[in-house]
Formats: structure tokens, sequence, C-alpha cells
């Protein structure tokens, strides 16, 4: 018998090969869910599968697995949902979207193939994953819990990063209309912007910069990916059953 407060729940994540996708996955399933771990590259996402128990007891949906996908291609989202559905029967209930890239530069210098990349895996595949799995879910009535990951600075602005804070402030606005259409489902939409968090995405942020941000954020750290996690979790879990529309904050105050 699985337990915790997603067990039973199938979920997907994103970006589960590495950073806060992977942390995603190890809480996810520490509370019950069988996870679907999917990634650009599949053997990162096979390592984030070996990092968790196997999924075991007469309620879990099945074993974990790992798939290849590239969110910006809609022939990829649609392959990894009928993998899901050949391999489960039903589509995941829990959709955590996570893939994310960053391509920095300031604005007069930023190259129209580097606004364009980010934009595509950030804002068009958050909303194909979303579309995609909404679409089978309503097909075969199932309510579900969509967590999409934006950022503070889609927020607030941050220098250099006009691509991906367009992507970031995108992903919210996405996620409220998202949370106003699926509502009527039973489908649960929100959007969590992380701070700063402890993965290889903020490894290019240069050290200078870095000491900056650590000095504004009121708790004084970094957070562990994992505390991202336990966030994503509880809004997949029926713990926040009346939680729809929201755009929350995990950034330490800043
Ligand atoms: P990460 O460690 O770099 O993980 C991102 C994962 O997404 C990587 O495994 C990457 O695979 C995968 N990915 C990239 N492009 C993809 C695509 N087209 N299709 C499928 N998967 C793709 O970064 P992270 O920190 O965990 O970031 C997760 C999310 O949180 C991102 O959306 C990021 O923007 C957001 N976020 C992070 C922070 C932070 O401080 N870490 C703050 C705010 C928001 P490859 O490595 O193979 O490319």
């Amino acid at each position: 018998m699985v337990t915790g407060i997603v067990a039973g729940r199938l979920a997907l994540v994103t970006g589960a090969g590495s950073g806060i996708g992977r942390a995603a996955c190890q809480v996810l399933s520490r509370e019950g869910a069988t996870v679907i771990a999917a990634d650009l590259n599949y053997d990162s996402a096979m390592e984030t599968i070996k990092t968790i128990p196997l999924a075991s007891g007469a309620n879990a949906v099945g074993d974990h697995s790992a798939i290849e996908l590239e969110v910006s291609q809609s022939a990829s989202v649609q392959k990894a949902l009928d993998t899901a559905m050949e391999h489960y029967k039903a589509p995941p209930t829990i959709i955590v979207n996570s893939a994310g890239i960053v391509r920095d530069n300031w604005l007069l210098k930023m190259s129209e193939e580097d606004f364009d990349k980010v934009v595509a895996v950030n804002l068009k595949g958050t909303f194909l994953v979303m579309q995609t799995f909404a679409k089978a879910l309503t097909a075969a009535s199932l309510p579900g819990s969509i967590i999409n990951i934006s950022s503070i600075v889609g927020k607030y602005g941050n220098m250099g990063q006009v691509n991906y804070v367009g992507s970031k402030a995108g992903v919210v606005g996405m996620s409220r209309v998202a949370a106003l259409e699926l509502g009527k489902s039973n489908i649960r939409v929100n959007a969590i912007l992380p701070g700063f968090i402890d993965t290889p995405i903020i490894k290019s942020v240069p050290e200078k910069v870095m000491k900056e941000f650590l000095a504004r954020i009121p708790l004084g750290r970094q957070a562990d990916p994992v505390e991202v996690g336990e966030l994503i979790t509880y809004l997949a879990s029926e713990k926040s059953s009346y939680v729809n529309g929201a755009v929350i904050d995990i950034a330490g105050g800043l």
C-alpha cells in the first residue's frame, strides 16, 4: 500500500532529468505518486528514476518510467501522451511543467534565434504540454492538477534576460487563462515563481551578480530544489483542493 498526499496518482514531470524537475519526481514519489520522468535527455530522466524507490503496493498506478520529450515539438508531446496511455491505461492527473532553458544577453544584443529558442521551450512548451494533457484528462473526465514553473524574474524583470523573463511572464498569464477555462472540468492550474534554486541552470549567473542577489534575499541563501518539490507536491495534492489560478512565490522573500 503506497501512502502519502498523492498516493495512487500518476504524475508527468517535464525537465525531470535535472534540478527542480528531478526533485519534484523525488518528492511526488515519496508522497505515493507514480512518476513519468520526461526530459530532452532520456538518460538523465532515467537517472532520476534510479534515485527513487520502486512504486509498489495495491493502489500504485504502476512503476515509474522515463521518456524522451522535446516540449517545444507537438509531435513529441503527443507521443509522450500516447506512451503514457499505452503503459498506464490512463493519462497522468498531475502535470508539472519544469523544462526550461536560458540564453541570456542584453536587449540590444539578443539574437532572434536565442529569443525564439527560449520562448519555444519555456512558453510554447508549457502551452503544448498543458493543452495535450488537459485534452486527455477532459476526454477521460478525470480531475487533475497542472503546476507550471515560471520564475520570480517573470514578475520583477531581470537585466540580461529579456527572452527568459518574457517567456516566464507569459507562463503566468497562460496559467491564469488555463485555470479559468479548465476549472469547470476540475483541473486546477497554478504557477510557481522560484527565486534562486541551487540547480545547474543558475551556474551561468556571474559570481558578483549572485552575491548581490543573495544579499537581497531575506532568508540569505539559495533554496534546495527539494524545497520547490515540496510546494509542487502540495499543489498536486488534494491538500490544495481550492487553490486554482494562483501564482506563488518561492523565493525566500526576494
Ligand atoms: P535545470 O537543472 O537546467 O533543468 C531543466 C531541465 O529541462 C534539464 O534536464 C533540461 O535538459 C530540460 N530541458 C531543456 N529543454 C528541454 C526541452 N526542450 N524539452 C524537455 N526538456 C528540456 O534547471 P532547473 O533549475 O531545474 O529549472 C527548472 C525550471 O525552473 C525551469 O523552467 C526554470 O526556468 C525554472 N526556474 C529555475 C530557477 C532556479 O533558480 N534554478 C529559478 C526560477 C525558475 P538538458 O539538461 O538535457 O538540456
